[in-house]
């Protein structure tokens, strides 16, 4: 048995509820068995079992009272999960499918993603089960507080700075900042993502999604391919989908889907990005009415999705955005979007694509850009956000879209040559997890055993 293989039977019997945890390792180490055959120093110092185990997981309670004066009570995590490179470094996700296997596969996964946007930061990730959707703005303010009041002790600029993931944006962001500052009193860069009046970064709110459209550019410039003129399918419609279909409609593609957890919009003239703005990101309502303001727009219930699949990814296109949620494309939805001329996948969502799509994907020799790569761009800028507040110095958004810009390019050349080094150039999970990982595992070896 590998050594690879021995260290994910080890996992799945040690946590066998964690799903999620078991597939973003199973994707991780699969991908690298060929380093490990060639360099026998990572099996002699243990680096795989130390990887797979965070060094610090903090569990806590959050109770705080509703609008109606009850008294609610909901699980929390900070999972500290690897900092040779850097301080830990990932967001908090706020969803009621919150556990602990969803925050160790995501801590897991940012380890490698920090480590390729060639900042210095580590990895981590936190959340809760709170489940923001129908909260007054008061709740949420509450929520925010009591869980910064558990949190403040973890974290700090150069320990281990938080950022939004699903369920929490700027608002969320900004609460919990003011509740650390409150508790501290202190202000310093202990989390990204804040607005730009008080130490936040500009683009950052832009930087996943542009971020994911710059990796699909830079995998179809490699082939001589383009986006301009493009039909192409996004899935999910907040912070990631919004600036996807943003960066895409400025580079001449046309967008033509979008979608929530409770069904998706097939607009045949293109989104219209406006009125996404402002369904999702001032009236926060579902994607329907959307439907009833465009006449050029169709809505389908996720209920009426073909079993199995997802109807977003049934939508003919050029290149497929997924933005939304793990495991939101299947073996089957790969399939079709082959079959409809797809030609490229970037992944602004963190796994969407199960491993039995990515394996497709990666056999067809498609244009497959790896969430770990493609969606780096996000906590990329969280990194420059914390450079700037260190230095007190704003940047333009020129300087930072530029920066971005050469972050995307590098991760795309990075794991390309690495795929190309153990002969499958097209092969970027391959590539991408192996220089991930060999910056943070060197790192660990030289720091030695503890
Ligand atoms: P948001 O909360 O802003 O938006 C999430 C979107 O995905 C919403 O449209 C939501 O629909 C939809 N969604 C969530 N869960 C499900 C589900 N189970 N089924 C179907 N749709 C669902 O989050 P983000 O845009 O920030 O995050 C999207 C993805 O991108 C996540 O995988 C996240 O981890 C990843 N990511 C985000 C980064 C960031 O900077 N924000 C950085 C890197 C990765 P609804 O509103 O109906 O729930």
């Amino acid at each position: 048995m590998s050594y690879a293989q021995e260290v994910l039977n080890r996992v799945k019997t040690n946590y066998p509820s964690q799903v999620l945890f078991h597939q973003a390792v199973e994707e991780v180490l699969e991908s690298l068995s060929p380093e490990l055959d060639k360099n026998k120093k990572y099996q002699q110092n243990a680096i795989l079992e130390r990887l797979v185990v965070p060094d610090r997981e903090i569990h806590f309670r959050v109770s705080w009272v509703d609008d109606a004066g009850k008294v609610q009570v909901n699980r929390a995590y900070r999972i500290e999960f690897n900092s040779a490179i850097g301080p830990y470094k990932g967001g908090l996700r706020f969803h009621p499918s919150v556990n602990e296997g969803v925050i160790k596969f995501l801590g897991f996964e940012q380890i490698f993603k920090n480590s390729l946007t060639t900042l210095a930061m580590g990895g981590g990730k936190g959340g809760s089960d709170f489940d923001p959707k129908g909260k007054s703005d008061g709740e949420i303010m509450r929520f925010c507080q009591a869980f910064m009041n558990e949190l403040y002790r973890h974290i700090g600029a150069t320990t281990d700075v938080p950022a939004g993931d699903i369920g929490v944006g700027g608002r969320e962001i900004g609460y919990l900042f003011g509740q650390y500052r409150k508790l501290t009193n202190r202000f310093d860069g202990v989390l990204t993502g804040k607005a730009l009046g008080w130490g936040g970064s500009l683009v950052r709110t832009e930087a996943t999604g542009y971020g994911s459209v710059y990796f699909a550019q830079e995998m179809l410039k490699a082939r001589g391919e383009s986006l301009e003129g493009k039909v192409c399918t996004v899935s999910g419609s907040g912070n990631v989908a919004i600036y996807t279909v943003e960066k895409l409609q400025q580079l001449g593609a046309k967008p033509v889907t979008i979608s929530d957890s409770k069904g998706m919009i097939y607009d045949k003239d293109g989104i219209d990005l406006a009125l996404l703005k402002e369904l999702k990101e001032v009236k926060r309502t579902s994607l329907e009415e959307y439907a009833q303001k465009r006449s050029s727009a169709v809505y389908t219930k996720a209920s009426d999705y073909k079993a199995g699949t997802n109807g977003v990814w049934a939508i003919p296109c050029f290149a497929a955005f997924p933005s939304a949620t793990q495991n939101e494309l299947s073996l089957e939805d790969a399939k079709i979007l082959l079959q409809n001329g797809c030609q490229c996948v970037s992944e602004g969502a963190n796994m969407p694509s199960t491993i039995e799509a990515a394996h497709y994907f990666i056999q067809a020799k498609i244009c497959y850009g790896p969430g770990k790569a493609a969606n780096a761009g996000g906590v990329a800028v969280s990194g420059l956000e914390m450079a700037q507040n260190a230095s007190m110095t704003p940047w333009s958004f020129e300087v930072v879209d530029e920066r971005l810009q050469g972050i995307m390019r590098s991760i795309f050349t990075n794991a390309s040559q690495t795929a190309a080094e153990f002969g499958e150039p097209t092969n970027l999970v391959l590539g991408a997890n192996i220089a991930g990982f060999r910056k943070v595992a060197n790192a660990m070896i030289d720091q030695g055993v503890f």
